[in-house]
């Protein structure tokens, strides 16, 4: 059996199976043996009653000491009661709605039961738990995986298709880690590390397999983007010739900053350099990171060259072409926007200007992507808040430019170890001072019983001419998830609380020219409170806004917080940012504590880190890097590490991995991203 082998031939998997299976994202038996277990229920020990413990999840062997009673309760409602016994003690069985165990349970036999007890050390009991003739228990006296599952498809066929395919496939499994590797760094082979994290020998084993799983996602991750830095820098790029930036310099209204300069020194070497620029420009919010942009946009425009400059969102590229105008206007540099709300007419007039050259900058979202965008001179390709785009997106825009450079800003601070993997195919300039004269966002976390006051503040930052924005987890309300604040009806609710007052909304749900009608009152001043989702997380630039409410706080990541904190505080009055929250556990406080102590974006990232583990920082939605899944399940600094140091030995080692033990990595690198041809040949 091949691990490309479709899971209908599979016995036991039709059509409707196979439908549900790829819900998991499986359709072959090399994706079935990569869904890996998210937990395992440890069947080794069996328990006496007389040992069980109120509250753990235990097996224990039992005899049917009563005839399981069938009773209805409630409408609808069915209970199945029994009393097994052994010489230590007796137990009460119930099952809800499995009328069915009444006769697949008899008085006199012995069964092995497995479910969480319950009641009380006098009398305990077990509801709804997993039996089997003791005789069989033979079987399944082991540690057995639970998997994540979907509507069809049951653990118990997980568990089979995959104890069916395992054997078959053993021989195919990629081994993705040279042998020197795993000599170096004690992993197991990959065969000894599918059976385990399966159907574990025992805890020693899991443990070993997992760590290998482990750190065989940042190890290939890591060559990857190592690989991709390779052929990049083995490739020519535009050389410009370097320029004066005085006359630039002098026409900025403000002094740039130290760390500004740096990070313009850096790209402007690297575009001078004679080969293709690919750096990241990482700075928190406020630091100025679109300075450094139009300072390469300026360099590209003396060298005759057209720059594109791609946002996340249509709101970000309106407000970017507004920024560099401001800049680059005063040279005579053309600044154009290409969005997808943009009428047919508009856009080919567009695209006429820029093809024949009479554009120098276009500044847009994903859609400057487009087969019809044709650049007459692209020379450098700018993509702000990096962590929206792919690296194939970054590919596929610089495939359209010979040469171009690229310069990548990131709003996102990363701890530096897990920089190192998600960044390593960039060089990166690090903007750690912002602007002189900004004031420290004071930031506090509430719960319900602060709203009275929370309103008197939103009432007093309105009457002295500030605006606040809101933050809700959700656009609309949503019966599965109450108790959380939708963006529409909870600016409802403002406006009835301050009839006086101007209250905005803006979400993703609506069409382009609502949202960005809706923007550009808040900008203007016009709107006094704007409620939203997370799309001003990024970027959104609006110095009189002086206060940021955050509803149902423990719903956002630390980083992202941090994001949405990062949009007041950008003018020189004092500026707020409040979280609510009514989740009371020690875990959701001590995370809003973090922000509250802090306004360092590194230090925020560092302690996200610490408390949920690297796998939130992976990821498409992040990075768009592909997903790990081991790490995601039990993350692990010490073997992010590991692997991270010895993927950089391997590649310093061994170049670009031609030779013939690196073929399965090569596979899983190219397989990794699905990069275009043009990228990998
Ligand atoms: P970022 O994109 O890094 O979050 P921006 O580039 O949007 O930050 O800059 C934030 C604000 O600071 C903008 O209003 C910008 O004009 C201003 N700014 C940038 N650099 C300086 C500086 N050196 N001195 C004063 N203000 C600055
Ligand atoms: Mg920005």
């Amino acid at each position: 059996m091949e691990l490309t082998t479709d899971v209908r031939y599979l016995k036991g998997v039709g059509e409707a199976k196979a439908k549900a299976l790829a819900r998991l994202g499986i359709t072959n038996v090399g994706e079935l043996l990569a869904h890996f277990p998210r937990s395992y229920e440890d069947r080794t020990v069996l328990r006496t009653i007389g040992e069980l413990q109120i509250e753990e999840t235990a097996c224990v062997a039992a005899m049917v000491a009563s005839e399981p009673r069938l009773s209805r309760v409630r409408r609808g409602m069915e209970l199945v009661k029994l009393t097994a016994v052994d010489e230590s003690g007796r137990l009460d069985i119930t099952f809800f709605n499995q009328s069915y165990v009444r006769d697949r349970l008899v008085r006199g036999e012995s069964y092995v039961f497995y479910g969480k007890v319950g009641g009380t050390p006098a009398r305990k009991t077990l509801i709804n738990p997993q039996f089997e003739a003791e005789d069989r228990h033979e079987r399944t006296g082991r540690i057995l995986p639970v998997y994540a599952l979907t509507a069809g498809i049951s653990n118990a066929l997980l568990r089979s298709l995959t104890e069916t395919a395992l054997p078959l496939c053993a021989p195919q499994l990629p081994e993705l880690l040279p042998e020197r590797i795993r000599r170096e760094h004690s992993l197991c082979a990959a065969p000894f590390a599918y059976e385990n994290i399966h159907f574990p020998r025992d805890f020693e084993s899991l443990a070993i397999a997992l760590r290998r799983l482990i750190f065989e996602e940042p190890f290939t991750l890591q060559c990857a983007m190592r690989l991709l830095k390779l052929r990049r820098e083995r490739s020519a790029g535009r050389r410009f010739v370097s320029v004066d930036m005085g006359e630039f310099y002098a026409s900025l209204p403000f002094t740039p900053t130290n760390a500004q300069r740096r990070a313009v020194d850096d790209a402007l070497r690297d575009m001078c350099s004679g080969m293709s620029m690919s750096r990241l420009v990482q700075g928190d919010v406020g630091s100025g990171k679109t300075l450094v942009a139009a300072a390469c946009v300026y360099l590209a425009w003396k060298n005759g060259c057209q720059s594109a400059f791609m946002a996340p969102t249509e709101i970000l590229a309106e407000q970017h072409l507004r920024t560099l105008e401001g800049f680059l206007a005063p040279f005579g540099i053309s600044v154009g926007i290409l969005t997808g709300a943009m009428g047919a007419k508009a856009r080919r007039e567009t695209l006429g200007l820029l093809s024949e050259g009479h554009l120098d900058v276009l500044v847009g979202t994903h859609a400057l992507l487009g087969e019809s965008v044709q650049y007459d001179r692209l020379g450098l390709v700018i993509t702000d808040e990096q962590h929206r785009f792919g690296v194939n997106q970054r590919s596929a825009l610089t495939a359209k430019g010979e040469g171009a450079h690229v310069l990548v800003m990131s709003a996102t601070p990363i701890p530096r170890t897990l920089a190192l993997i998600i960044y390593g195919d960039l060089d990166v300039s690090v903007i750690d001072e912002l602007p002189p004269g900004r004031q420290r966002v004071r930031t506090f976390a509430v719960d319900e019983s602060y709203r009275r006051r929370l309103n008197g503040f939103i009432r007093t930052q309105a009457a002295e001419g500030h605006q606040t924005f809101v933050v809700c987890p959700m656009v609309e309300q949503n019966e599965e998830l109450e108790g959380l604040r939708s963006a529409t009806e909870h600016a409802e609710a403002l406006q009835r609380e301050f009839p006086e007052l101007h209250i905005g909304c803006v979400h993703g749900k609506m069409k382009p020219k609502e949202k960005e009608a809706a923007m550009a009152a808040f900008v203007s001043g016009e709107t006094d409170v704007l409620v939203s989702t997370t799309v001003v997380e990024v970027g959104v630039d609006v110095p009189n806004a002086t206060l940021m409410i955050v509803e149902n706080a423990e719903r956002f990541g630390l980083s992202q917080l941090h994001q949405l904190r990062g949009r007041v505080g950008r003018g020189s009055a004092q500026s707020w940012c409040i979280l609510c929250s009514n989740d009371t556990s020690e875990g959701a406080r001590a995370r809003l504590r973090v922000l509250c102590e802090t306004n360092d974006g590194f230090r925020v990232a560092e302690e996200d880190l610490r408390l949920r583990g690297p796998g939130d920082f992976f990821g498409e939605r992040q990075h768009g890097l592909p997903e790990m899944h081991v790490a995601d399940l039990q993350a692990d600094m010490d073997v992010l590490r590991d692997a991270q140091q010895a993927a950089g030995e391997l590649m310093d080692r061994s170049g670009e991995l031609e030779s013939e033990e690196f073929r399965p990595l090569r596979e899983k690198i190219r397989t990794m991203f699905e990069l275009k041809s043009d990228t990998w040949n």
